[in-house]
């Protein structure tokens, strides 16, 4: 029955959000030790415009490279890092490595829009704004280059700390973005308060939207209300064709999924794009 359907396929796709999950994996002080110990990698997933079908950006997605269990997903270390008191670390970490890769890849002339996800419980730990500013400057990188990712169950919390924070990293250039839209809460007064550029709508809704009638009905409101906010519109966990063609009627700006590519690691994303533009011409 229809409860049975809804059940199982959103389990399965949150479930899927996570490459490896099992927090058991991995406890607290391996994890303050593996951040020392370069444990933490990036992988980037590229993200297409829909209408051009360039590249036009990616996102930093955090792996664990685990001296016994391999390379884990974020589910077994991100959930760690923001019960404990490494939250801070951990963003610190991830923002920067994703801007020591665009220093490398502006030496390659390839400039790409580069999405970071943000614990809000960092917000309140770190200086983030002036964080940010210290990356880029030290890295040769334009702010305007990095886009950062708040998902939407975040953006309900601590109202006041968080439009502040947001603003003033807004005010040093960087675009904002709002992740997993649709499956948290946050007021439609909070959501044009604060200065997002990007409005990403969560794949739950986005993959097989086409044959789930709830889920497109939540997912055309969603790209119209973004729209008529005068954000751009990401489509994340685009898997096929049908999802692909569903978006772009939408008028999404931006596919992001398996559909285009993995998450890789930024050498196997070099070739990856290399083959593409080959294969372009
Ligand atoms: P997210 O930011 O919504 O990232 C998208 C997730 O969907 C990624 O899972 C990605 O691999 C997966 N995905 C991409 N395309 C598809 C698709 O076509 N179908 C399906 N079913 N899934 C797809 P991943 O890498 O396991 O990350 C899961 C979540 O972990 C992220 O969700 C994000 O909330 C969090 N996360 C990842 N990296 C970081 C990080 O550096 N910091 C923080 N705070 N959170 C992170
Ligand atoms: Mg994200
Ligand atoms: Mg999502
Ligand atoms: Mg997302």
């Amino acid at each position: 029955d229809a409860l049975t359907y809804y059940l199982t396929h959103y389990q399965s796709y949150f479930r899927s959000r996570h490459t490896v999950s099992g927090g058991s994996l991995l406890n607290t002080s391996e994890l303050r030790q593996g951040l020392n110990d370069g444990h933490l990698t990036l992988f980037y997933q590229p993200q297409v415009d829909m209408k051009t079908e360039a590249v036009v950006g990616v996102e930093a997605l955090a792996r664990w490279k685990h001296p016994q269990h391999g390379l884990l997903g974020p589910g077994a270390f991100v959930p760690l890092a923001e019960e404990s008191n490494l939250v801070g670390d951990f963003t610190t970490a991830v923002i920067a490595q994703a801007i020591d890769q665009m220093q490398k890849w502006k030496q390659k002339q390839l400039n790409l829009q580069v999405a970071i996800n943000i614990s809000s419980s960092s917000i309140s730990i770190l200086d983030l704004p002036h964080l940010l500013e210290h990356y880029c400057q030290h890295h040769k990188v334009e702010a305007s280059r990095i886009t950062l990712e708040i998902t939407e169950t975040q953006v309900g919390q601590d109202m006041v700390t968080m439009l502040e924070v947001l603003t003033r990293i807004k005010l040093k250039g960087l675009c904002l973005s709002i992740d997993d839209f649709g499956t948290g809460y946050s007021s439609l007064e909070r959501l044009q308060r604060i200065p997002f550029d990007e409005l990403k709508i969560d794949g739950s809704f986005v993959h097989g939207s086409y044959r789930d009638q709830a889920a497109r009905a939540i997912f055309d409101s969603s790209a119209a209300l973004g729209k008529q906010l005068g954000m751009s519109i990401v489509a994340e966990g685009v898997e096929n064709q049908d999802d692909w063609d569903y978006a772009a009627k939408l008028g999404c700006d931006i596919a992001q999924g398996f559909f285009i590519a993995q998450p890789m690691a930024p050498e196997d994303f070099e070739s990856w794009l290399q083959r593409r533009e080959s294969e372009k011409d």
